[in-house]
């Protein structure tokens, strides 16, 4: 009989209960079973290593089947650690230094320097920890000796490295290679938005002779380092982990290199708008702008759900998730949770949502805008440095700068820029439940201070484009609001339209963006904090986002000419926009 399925589950033996509440995440009658269980087995360290060891067991074997929700598993986690939490106390008087329990292995787990992506990482730790694996947390933002300092000190089993913005591909590299320095032979996990497979084999294994495998979402970590540390599977799962990574090494050096046109000619294929008989639209309210304790219910409303259940593992659109025939279930309860957490963090003031903002003077020239602090400046006070497509075979080679008047058009445009964050209160808030012991509600915290960040940038481009003359007759549901039907387009720097990011030292000059909302740059141009988003408006009727793609070296070093960086930094930044 399942321990999953009793209905009076309260009647049943303590050690089933126990592993009723863990399965089914309930933390109600954990201390008083605790309790039960460690004078019925003795000691502490019994209890642990037998029940609640038992139900995580379970949990692993259910969540690995596809028949438990990561949010579900980060539940169980919650009552696990209520449970060690209980019996501590018991573990220091028994004086039982040798009573550690017997754990699968350690993994040390890190975001690496100049990223501050976290909770991705804190999914797998608590995934992890469910599979009875030790884990060392080191956080964000972590420099490579001292992660492999750590690896050391405890003797790991095994590394994983997050990162969620392009340059830290480059930052697991250097990872790579000093473990390979340092001798070491571990798994080295890779994990975050911008890795992948091919990246992972083609660029970070090379490295590194230990084994290094790409894990595409927390629910298969398990499984990846179980196959690595299983004697018994691991020399299948190294050979074909070999095989893989030689085909796409492979792949890659076989396929044909992407044809480009010359910098020139894609300057010459510009995005063709008649500027003469173009009216910039007016503005009503030019320069900078800074906003604290916005309203967050306000700002709730603008909330794109989907990407929240994409965060816990849940694919679909919002609202049709709600209903979906497999997710929906755990899909709405999770809605639920979110909605109740947001009232409670409103209500505690737990949030203070703040933007910089505004709209600026700007021309273009060529490549560059240029844009003007003060309306009465005879000569710009920052340019801004975009990039031009260069494809061969595509319509227009577009690059942003295209969708600002041309100084020599005479006419007077306008760029607009922002920063908007949900601010360090609500990160301190998140990290202070983690270190209550409550994972689940630590992780929604994190999510929805991403979402409220997002429907800030939403809310604040509404501001904008009201402010910019069109927004009052746009007659807009929320649904289109959040689908961006709108004019007007607010790319944001690390994204495929302008894929540097070091832009955004010229935008937080702009914004003094540092002074006005606490916002700082990471020595990757990631933001801190985390739930922060930032970007350009361009008003144009016909701008729109685009990716770059691949470029040429002679855009790189026009580029980096512009920049007054040298080509080899600029290569640094923008490696994975390479076309040559
Ligand atoms: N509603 C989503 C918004 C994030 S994704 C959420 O809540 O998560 C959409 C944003 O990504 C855009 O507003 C823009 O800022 C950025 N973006 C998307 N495509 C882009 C591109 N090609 N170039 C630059 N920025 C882009």
């Amino acid at each position: 009989k399942s321990l999953a399925s009793p209905e009076n589950w309260r009647e049943q033996s303590v050690e089933k209960r126990l592993a009723h509440a863990l399965v089914k995440g309930i933390t109600t009658h954990v201390d008083e079973d605790t309790e039960e269980a460690r004078s019925k087995l003795g000691r502490p360290l019994d209890v642990i290593e037998g029940p609640l060891m038992n139900g995580m067991k379970e949990v692993g074997v259910l969540f690995g089947a596809g028949k438990m929700f990561l949010p579900q598993v980060v539940k169980s986690a919650r009552v696990m650690k209520k449970a060690v939490a209980y019996l501590t106390p018991y573990m220091e008087e028994e004086q039982a230094g040798s009573g550690k329990s017997s754990s699968a292995g350690t993994f040390v787990i890190a975001t690496v320097k100049g990223d501050v992506h976290d909770i991705g990482k804190n999914i797998v730790g608590v995934v992890l920890s469910c599979n009875n694996y030790e884990v060392v947390d080191l956080g964000v933002m972590v420099e490579c000796n001292t992660i492999l300092d750590e690896v050391e000190k405890h003797n790991a089993q095994a590394l994983g490295l997050s990162g969620l913005i392009t340059p830290s591909l480059d930052e697991m590299i250097t990872v790579a290679q000093q473990m390979e320095a340092r001798g070491m032979t571990i798994p080295l996990l890779i994990g975050g938005a911008t890795t992948s497979k091919a990246h992972t084999a083609i660029k970070i294994a090379p490295h590194y002779s230990g084994p290094i495998v790409r894990v595409a979402d927390a629910s298969l970590v398990v499984g990846v380092i179980d196959s690595l540390l299983n004697p018994k599977k691991s020399e299948q799962f190294l050979k074909e982990l070999k095989e893989d990574n030689e085909r796409l090494v492979a792949l890659h050096s076989n396929k044909k290199p992407v044809e480009l046109l010359s910098f020139s000619e894609a300057k010459e294929h510009k995005a063709d708008l008649n500027w003469d008989n173009y009216t910039p639209a007016k503005v009503k309210k030019s320069g900078l702008q800074v906003l604290e304790n916005i309203d967050p219910q306000t700002v709730a409303e603008y909330i794109d759900w989907t990407p929240f259940f994409h965060t816990w593992e849940l694919t679909g659109y919002y609202p049709k998730i709600l209903k979906d025939e497999k997710n929906g279930q755990q899909a709405t309860e999770l809605y639920e949770d979110g909605k109740k957490w947001i009232s409670r963090i409103i209500e505690e003031k737990k949030i203070n949502l703040r933007a910089a903002f505004g709209l600026w003077p700007a021309h273009s020239t060529g490549e560059d805008v240029e844009v003007y602090l003060d309306s009465g400046d005879d000569s710009p006070t920052h340019t801004f440095h975009f990039l031009r497509q260069q494809k061969a075979n595509l319509k227009q080679s577009l690059s942003l700068a295209d969708y600002i008047a041309p100084k020599s058009s005479g006419k007077k445009d306008f760029l607009g820029a922002f920063a908007v964050t949900a601010g360090p209160e609500i990160e301190k808030y998140a990290q202070e439940i983690k270190e209550s012991g409550d994972d689940y509600t630590s992780i929604l915290i994190q999510a929805l201070a991403d979402r409220f960040a997002e429907a800030l940038a939403e809310y604040i481009h509404k501001c904008v484009r009201d402010q910019w003359g069109f927004g009052k007759d746009e007659n807009l549901s929320m649904s289109e609001v959040i689908k961006e039907n709108y004019r007007s387009i607010r790319p944001a720097a690390g994204y495929p339209a302008c894929p540097d990011h070091t832009e955004k030292e010229t935008l937080w000059k702009l914004l003094d963006a540092e002074n006005t909302t606490g916002m700082s740059l990471t020595s990757s141009y990631a933001m801190n904090p985390s739930s922060s988003v930032s970007g350009l408006y361009f008003a144009h009727p016909e701008a729109k986002y685009f990716n770059v793609g691949l470029l040429g070296k002679d855009q790189i070093e026009d580029y980096a000419q512009r920049k007054g960086l040298s080509v080899d930094e600029v290569e640094k930044w923008l490696r994975p926009n390479l076309g040559y």
